[in-house]
């Protein structure tokens, strides 16, 4: 079954990169969807079905882990995989959000391999 798969960073730049990494893994992906913070994140959630969330932490409006909060909260979403990407050094804040729900996280700058071996792991 494909995945469909929400982006959701502040800088374009980021999101092209993260979504370069995601197409380079063996994921059978399906629908890609981007947003710039964690408001439009869950107006996209609400509107679409994904599968799995790809978060930056810092942003606007609504950083990650409000929307890793927001996201755990709704039951509808339960089925939803978050994998949080942070830059170096940024573990001790990232554990707040895996500790609000987010199954695991990668560090910046990272590969497609890093993001496969990742993404087994939380669905493991
Ligand atoms: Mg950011």
């Amino acid at each position: 079954m494909s995945i469909n798969v929400l982006i959701v960073d502040d800088s374009s730049t980021m999101r092209k990169i993260v979504q370069r990494n995601l197409k380079q893994t063996g994921l059978d992906l399906g629908e890609i969807f981007q947003a710039g913070d964690g408001q439009e994140g869950l107006a996209v959630l609400n509107e679409q079905t994904v599968n799995l969330v790809l978060s930056d932490w810092n942003m606007p409006n609504m950083d990650g882990l409000g929307m890793v909060q927001a996201i755990r909260a709704n039951e509808a979403w339960n089925h939803i995989q978050i994998i949080m990407i942070t830059t170096e050094g940024g573990e001790a804040k990232v554990q707040e959000a895996v500790a609000a729900g987010a199954n695991g996280y990668v560090k910046k700058p990272f590969t497609a391999d890093d993001l496969e071996a990742e993404l087994a792991s939380a669905a493991a």
